[in-house]
């Protein structure tokens, strides 16, 4: 069992963020379940709380400046630090546009969540997680934003996992020398809300993040995974 190890999750009051927070509460992780509002990551928390895993509610709304600064501090004041950071919240309102027909509205909006909400995340918590010994950073992204297999349709959702994919490698490149691992996970098609049904269970989709979020030190860095396996940019 992996103990005192501190990891927060966006986006974590239901669908593959709340699995993966009931996985890492299991693995005996401090895990730190945030949501949009703090009344939904306190629901969230008593489910999971209901089950035997005990995690710590917190509100953190990834499209509002500031929100992870404020996050940060009460981080600080609790914790001391974090370990783990999985950027896993995301929009996905344009699933009938085309990119010749789009409206830029929606495509800002997309952005402001799914790339600038995981940017300013990471922005805002890189100080507590330089305060770690074993600090990782998993983006929560998507087969719809790998260039190499990139075709139309969702234009919105595609463009934002692919700068998120882009700001993976980034990161990765800047932080490596500090030892923080940052790598891109695609959970697969999984059955949520966004996915729909037909996709596979959410524990599958959710246990190859679990493992980017475990990853011991001489781990990869700057990958894109699935089921652990690369997969292309
Ligand atoms: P869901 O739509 O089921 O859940 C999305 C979560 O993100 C919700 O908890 C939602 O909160 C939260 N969220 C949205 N905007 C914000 C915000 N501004 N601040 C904080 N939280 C926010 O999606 P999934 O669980 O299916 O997806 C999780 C991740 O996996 C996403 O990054 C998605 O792109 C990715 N993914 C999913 C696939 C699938 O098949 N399901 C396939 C590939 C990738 P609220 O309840 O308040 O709306």
């Amino acid at each position: 069992m992996i103990m005192d190890v501190v990891s927060l999750v966006t986006g974590a009051n239901r669908g593959i963020g709340l699995e993966v927070c009931r996985q890492l509460a299991a693995a005996g992780h401090t895990v730190v379940l945030t949501a949009r509002s703090a009344d939904k990551a306190e629901a969230a928390a008593r489910d999971l709380a209901g089950e035997g895993l005990p995690v710590h509610p917190m509100r953190l709304d990834v499209s509002a400046q500031g929100e992870p600064e404020r996050a940060a501090k009460e981080l600080a004041g609790r914790f001391g630090r974090l370990d783990v950071l999985v950027n896993n919240a995301a929009i996905a309102y344009d699933t009938s546009q085309r990119a010749s027909a789009a409206d830029l509205g929606v495509v800002r909006t997309a952005l402001e969540t799914n790339l600038y909400g995981a940017w300013r995340t990471v922005l805002g918590l890189l100080p507590l997680l330089r305060a770690s010994a074993r600090p990782r950073i998993v983006n929560v992204s998507s087969g719809a934003g790998s260039l190499t297999t990139m075709g139309g349709g969702t234009p919105a959702y595609r463009v934002s996992k692919a700068a998120l994919n882009a700001l993976t490698r980034m990161l990765a490149d800047e932080l490596r020398v500090e030892g923080i691992l940052v790598n891109a996970v695609c959970p697969g098609w999984v059955a949520t809300d966004m996915g729909g049904r037909g996709g596979r269970p959410v524990a599958e989709g959710a246990a190859g993040i679990v493992w980017a979020a475990t990853l011991p030190g001489d781990g990869p860095t700057g990958g894109f995974f699935r089921d652990r396996k690369p997969v292309p940019w």
